[in-house]
């Protein structure tokens, strides 16, 4: 798969997976790191990116594909468990028409009903990170 021309290799997620940024890591594998958002739609919003170089699914190489899936699932596994609910809304947008905000591919995992999602992206609603980081933690230990 070649590279999307319009990638932007210094985005906030691909600073991440350098270290470059602190995150707040949730799971990790050779091909895909989970973490928790740092302006949640619901408490335990977790993002799940693919350590390629990707802008939105039509980029994304099938072996990444089924890694994130994989990775998924286990976070959702975990959400389930932490949160003694079933209910978790998945969540991925192609292209800034759609809402994206950050141009490198993720999965967004939210436990909640779509009928109660809190705000996308807002930056006055970052949630505490000593909270953040406990609930990474509890969902790390619960996969
Ligand atoms: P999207 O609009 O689908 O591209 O979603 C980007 C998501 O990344 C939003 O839900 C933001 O709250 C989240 N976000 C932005 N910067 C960070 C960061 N440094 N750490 C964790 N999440 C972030």
């Amino acid at each position: 798969m070649n590279k999307p021309l319009n990638y932007d290799a210094n985005n906030i997620f691909a600073k991440i997976i350098k270290g470059e940024i602190p995150n707040h890591t949730v799971y990790e594998d050779d091909k895909t790191l989970a973490f928790m958002d740092i302006m949640p739609m619901a408490e335990g919003h977790v993002l799940v990116i693919p350590k390629c170089e990707a802008v939105e699914l039509s980029d994304m190489p099938a072996d990444y594909l089924k890694a994130i899936f994989e990775t998924a699932q286990k976070i959702m596994g975990a959400q389930r468990k932490v949160f003694e609910r079933d209910g978790i809304v998945q969540m991925q947008l192609n292209s800034e028409q759609a809402g994206q905000t950050v141009f490198h591919y993720h999965v967004h995992l939210i436990p909640t009903s779509i009928h109660t999602l809190r705000e996308h992206a807002t930056l006055n609603q970052q949630a505490d990170h000593g909270k953040l980081a406990e609930l990474a933690q509890r969902l790390a230990e619960s996969i």
